[in-house]
């Protein structure tokens, strides 16, 4: 089975403002890079430099204009991310992708734990057993437990953000993909998030991601991508940091 469980080859998209006289935008260009099983590639740059569209070309949430991302599945299936059909692809995103934006999609009058469960009830387990699983998550990212019966809308941000990590942990997707997933939280929320990653990742889940705070990304990341302009300047390795050898969570 290929090592790789990402392989993206001249990723490409661009956008065409209409409403500003056909402007094109080059949200990514000819993006190139591998990400190995079960480790994090970070992706650093400044605001507008890639780092979401590229994220979204990958959940498909954006249809690349060109290239592939190869995504390999542990069992050894490969799809092309870039170009697999829309029916493929809702399939893979139950069952193998997540994705975390920096905001809840809030469903509303549905409770925070239930929230967190509800993937998981999608994918066939009991409401029991998702509950647990969701409270669980909850409380490892220390949300209140006065909050699991109360609506998201009511959240705070910090709040809402931890709901969407655990909603998106929940289902252990194979690949996860972070958009600045803790850009609303404190130091101390921020390294519960991160040590939960960083179990995920030495359990074998790969991921990539962008952090708005740097030590975050250097605690979990294994391969560091530079954009700049939708272009890839650079793709280094990384040596990760050992989190939390010194038991301190700045
Ligand atoms: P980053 O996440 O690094 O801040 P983005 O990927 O969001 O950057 O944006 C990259 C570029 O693509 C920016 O110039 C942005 O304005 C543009 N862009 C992103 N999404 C869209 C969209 N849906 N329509 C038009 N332009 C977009
Ligand atoms: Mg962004």
């Amino acid at each position: 089975m290929s090592a790789h469980a990402l392989d993206v080859l001249s990723l490409s998209k661009r956008f065409t403002l209409h409403i500003r006289g056909g402007l094109v935008i080059e949200g990514l260009q000819s993006a190139t890079f591998q990400v190995r099983r079960g480790e994090f590639t970070g992706l650093v740059g400044r605001s507008g430099s890639g780092k979401s569209t590229l994220l979204k070309c990958l959940f498909r949430t954006y249809l690349p204009d060109g290239g592939s991302a190869l995504f390999t599945t542990s069992e050894g299936t490969t799809f092309d991310l870039a170009s697999t059909g829309e029916h493929e692809m809702l399939a893979l995103r139950r069952q193998a992708l997540g994705y975390v934006s920096q905001a809840l999609r809030v469903i509303p009058r549905v409770t925070v734990e239930r929230t967190v469960a509800s993937p998981l009830v999608a994918r066939g387990a009991s409401a029991d057993v998702a509950l647990r699983e969701a409270r669980l998550l909850l409380s490892r990212l220390n949300l209140n437990e006065s909050l699991w019966d109360s609506y998201p809308s009511l959240l705070s941000g910090g709040e809402q953000q931890r709901v969407n990590v655990a909603r998106a942990l929940i289902r252990e997707p194979e690949l996860l993909l972070l958009d600045e997933p803790t850009s609303a939280l404190d130091a101390g929320n921020q390294g519960a998030v991160v040590e939960l990653l960083s179990e995920r990742l030495a359990a074998g889940t790969t991921m990539v991601g962008a952090f708005h705070d740097a030590p975050s990304l250097r605690r979990l990341a294994s391969q560091v991508i530079r954009l700049d302009g939708g272009n890839v300047t650079s793709v280094e390795s990384s040596e990760r940091e050992l989190a939390f050898a010194g038991g301190t969570r700045d």
